[in-house]
């Protein structure tokens, strides 16, 4: 086994990992200030720090003196940023609530917002409650409490939400706006009865990080040939960009960086329809719609008269929102949607199913793209190894001498082995040999094999292949999304 970039493994990225509680609390605040030292994780009895200078011995050695443990330090990636970062964990002002249940939940979303996640979960279980946060698409234990303490908790949020307390057997759902720090977090609140008591899921909508994250075009992990793809559609006056995958594959980012890239343009209008609006836009007229009790597709027919020039639909569900979809695209709009499919092709497929003809299909589909995410590995503790067997046999490498990452696992890791999250990506733009095959009513398979044989477009899998060779993720990742739909 070889590691790779062995001095890489020194520097840290503030921005791409959290700093835990316990470290946090075994230096005062005024010494991280002082010594600028931001500690970011306790592990095996030994403190692992940031600071700007990794060979300041001086400091290294009051600061092993003062909190007791043998210090491991890491220099911060971007210049500066291990000032900033003490300033985000250890705030100036107090909060009034500390102590509190709606302090620990200040406390608890703080956290989960440095950390990236995206979910906070209350679960009640036999003997203790746990916190759990989703980070990088997978659950993590934050926190163990006591029982009592988690029905305190759960009902504080309740209180402050606007839910009824005394129900507990029916779930609920609201919404809790938050100021923490300077930064104002809106919470997805939604209880529900479990076994053991009420569960509670907080989905966090919009916060200062979540906004910095919205990736622009170029940032989404798309390969050359894809941005390019992308971007020369993005720039026709209309037609329809469909993206495919299941939840939790990034869609929604790649549909938001879209529009922002369509907004910069400061000519068009821009109007998009969701349910619910997740993370609001500048410059975009987001419109709300609630399935349950408003009528999709009128509200979809109605924002046509408002003059849009390009429309995102949240998702195509049924035969009339495709409809309408299909036909303001010829009528001089630019839409993009999402739809249910396991890949490219079955798009297409789909959206004959629903009973849009195929000259429909043909004059108006531009681009459809299928897409997963996969999370990147660790750079602090990657390892470099030779693929198994099964690798080899699912990626058809035959080189016994190449090497691919391994996710190992580290303290700066939570032990997961991986930090952040890439897009793999199937791009299909619509030419005049699909447009024929889809007028001959050509099966999926056959369009498939002019596509990705005869074309020789990327697959996702062969995307997540040439991934792995760059390094940016690992084969076990790339089979977990891909396994499922292979051509
Ligand atoms: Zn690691």
């Amino acid at each position: 086994m070889t590691e790779i970039n062995f001095s890489e493994k020194k520097v840290i990225d503030l921005s791409r990992i959290a700093a835990s509680r316990e470290a946090l609390q075994i230096l005062p605040a005024a010494m991280a200030r002082r010594l600028g030292v931001l500690p970011v994780m306790i592990a095996d009895e030994k403190l692992y720090v940031a600071m700007e200078d990794d060979e300041d011995y001086l400091i290294l050695s009051q600061l092993e003196n003062l909190v007791g443990l043998p210090v491991i330090v890491f220099r911060a990636k971007e210049s500066g940023s291990v000032a900033e970062f003490i300033r985000k964990y250890y705030p100036e002002q107090v909060s009034e609530q500390e102590g509190t249940p709606l302090g620990l939940l200040e406390e608890i979303v703080f956290r989960a917002m440095l950390s990236r996640s995206s979910d906070i979960h209350f679960d009640p279980e036999r003997e203790n409650g746990y916190i759990r946060l989703r980070i990088d698409g997978m659950m993590q234990v934050d926190q163990k409490l006591p029982l009592a303490n988690m029905r305190e908790l759960i009902s504080a949020v309740k209180v402050t939400s606007g839910l009824n307390i005394a129900e507990r057997r029916v779930p609920q759902d609201g919404q809790l706006t938050l100021w923490i720090g300077d930064n104002e977090v809106s919470l997805r609140i939604a209880t529900v009865p479990t076994l053991y008591g009420e569960k509670m899921t907080l989905r966090i909508l919009t916060t200062e990080r979540t906004l910095a994250e919205l990736a622009e075009v170029d940032m989404l992990g798309m390969n050359e040939e894809h941005l390019k793809m992308f971007l020369d559609t993005l720039s026709s006056a209309h037609g329809v960009i469909l993206l495919s995958g299941p939840t939790g594959s990034g869609k929604t980012t790649t549909l938001y960086a879209a529009l922002r890239h369509l907004k910069h343009s400061g000519t068009l209008h821009i109007l998009s329809i969701e349910d619910p609006v997740e993370i609001p836009l500048d410059g975009i007229n987001q419109i709300r719609i609630d399935s349950e009790r408003v009528d999709f597709n009128r509200a979809l027919r109605s924002t046509l008269r408002h003059d849009p020039d390009v429309i995102m639909i949240g998702e195509i569900r049924d035969a009339e929102t495709a409809d309408i979809a299909i036909k303001s695209s010829l009528t001089g709009h630019l839409v993009l949607s999402t739809l249910h499919a396991n890949d490219s092709v079955g798009v297409i497929a789909r959206l004959l199913n629903l009973g849009v003809s195929p000259e429909l299909v043909n004059s108006a589909l531009r681009l459809v793209i299928a897409q997963r995410l996969v999370r990147c590995p660790c750079p602090h503790c990657v390892q470099m190894e030779t693929p198994s067997t099964v690798d080899c046999e699912f990626f058809g490498w035959n080189n016994e001498e190449m090497l691919v990452p391994k996710a190992v696992g580290c303290p700066l890791c939570n032990q997961t082995g991986y930090v952040g999250r890439l897009g793999l990506y199937e791009m299909v733009a619509v030419d005049r040999t699909v447009r024929d095959m889809i007028r001959n009513k050509d099966n999926e398979d056959a369009l498939a094999h002019y596509l990705f044989h005869e074309k020789n477009l990327l697959t996702l899998k062969e995307d997540g292949n040439q991934k792995i060779q760059k390094r940016l993720t690992t084969p076990a990742e790339v089979r977990r999304v891909v396994y499922m739909n292979e051509r």
